[in-house]
């Protein structure tokens, strides 16, 4: 990549940088003047996400399954690079395991060649359907390790063990950011998560999915507001490895957001009742006070601003830009 010893521009390089955040934190760490090295082998990510990036002389796109391991020389490392919507984490459970654990392994092993610091996405599924709620980042979690969403809450589990074991054996300097339900342009809209799909139901005036009773919790996050934390985690001290919660604590449950969608696009949609998912969380609110003070950070995103541009995005076609 360029950027090589004569440049002073910090080389970063984001695993999964043209999914859905990765996208936008590529977007984010060019304008902060890094020359970015996106990664990704397009398994959900394409290329429409990043399409508008790729004349920039300091971005270059690079085919690459993480499961693989990378040589490369950067000074940071993001490690987005995983399936995160069940509907596609569970089509290849054995690779999700294997991108979440062997990609783990493989980009801590860059780290430590390369003395990069390193970020993981980790995610509010450690915490699995919670007896504690919200959830601090102390909670030990209630994840079922033989279910369908274990291949993807398992592997995020073992990740984080990866990246403290590789932290505490060989000094590597991590951070470690869960993540909680996320939404925002360039979703996919064959995504399968709730928003884009409720988004993409409610445009087309078709039925709106709720899964169960509806009665089930989530907190969400804008895509702008989880970006600006991710690169605040990034920059904190080398001392400080987190976990650290990153969502916006704003509760509401899955019936509260059909019925904003439904009024925010003027929709006739009805709602259709669907099966719920085995092991589906029954509530999810993150305790953010570790990244308010770690980070000075919150979400200044509220819900419906943020579908207001969700919105807007797939009424113009959702084909990547925004
Ligand atoms: P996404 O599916 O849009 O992005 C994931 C990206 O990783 C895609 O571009 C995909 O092609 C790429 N990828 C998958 N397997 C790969 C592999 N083996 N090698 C290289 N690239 C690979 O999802 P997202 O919402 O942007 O999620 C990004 C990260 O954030 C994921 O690690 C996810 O687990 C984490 N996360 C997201 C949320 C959320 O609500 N969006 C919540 C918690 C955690
Ligand atoms: N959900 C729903 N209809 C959909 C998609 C999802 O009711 O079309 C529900 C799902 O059962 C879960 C919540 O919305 O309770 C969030 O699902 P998502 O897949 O977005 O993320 P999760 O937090 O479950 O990983």
């Amino acid at each position: 990549m360029s950027g090589g010893r004569y440049s002073i521009r910090k080389r970063v390089l984001v695993t999964g940088g043209a999914g859905f955040i990765g996208s936008h934190l590529c977007e984010r760490l060019l304008a902060n003047g890094c020359d970015v090295l996106c990664a990704d082998n397009f398994y959900t990510g394409t290329k429409d996400n990043i399409a508008h990036l790729i004349g920039n002389a300091h971005f270059e796109l690079m085919r690459h399954d993480v499961t693989f391991p990378l040589y490369v020389e950067v000074d940071e490392i993001y490690n987005l690079a995983c399936p995160a919507s069940p509907v596609h984490y569970q089509f290849d459970p054995v690779q999700t395991t294997k991108t979440s654990v062997h990609g783990a392994i493989n980009m801590l092993g860059l780290a430590k060649r390369v003395k990069a610091k390193i970020l993981q996405a980790s995610t509010s599924e450690v915490y699995g359907d919670p007896h504690v709620h919200p959830q601090p980042e102390g909670y030990w979690g209630n994840v079922n390790p033989i279910g369908p969403r274990s291949c993807y809450d398992e592997g995020k589990r073992c990740a984080e063990t990866l990246f403290f074991d590789y932290h505490r054996q060989h000094g590597l300097r991590i951070k470690v950011a869960r993540i909680f339900n996320t939404y925002g342009p360039r979703m996919h809209p064959n995504d399968g998560r709730v928003v884009s799909n409720f988004v993409v139901q409610a445009l087309k005036g078709a039925p709106i999915t709720v899964y169960g009773d509806g009665g089930q919790t989530r907190s969400f996050c804008y895509v702008d507001d989880l970006v600006e934390a991710l690169v605040r985690l990034m920059a904190t001290r080398d001392g400080f490895t987190g976990p650290v919660n990153l969502g916006n604590p704003g509760e509401f449950t899955i019936l509260e957001l059909a019925q904003k969608v439904i009024a925010l696009t003027r929709s006739k949609s009805r709602l259709v009742k669907k099966k719920l998912p085995m092991d589906d969380p029954r509530q999810r609110k993150p305790d953010i006070a570790l990244a308010r003070r770690q980070l000075s950070w919150e979400p200044s995103i509220g819900l419906d601003a943020g579908l207001r541009k969700t919105i807007a995005y797939f009424r113009a076609g959702g084909t990547g830009r925004d």
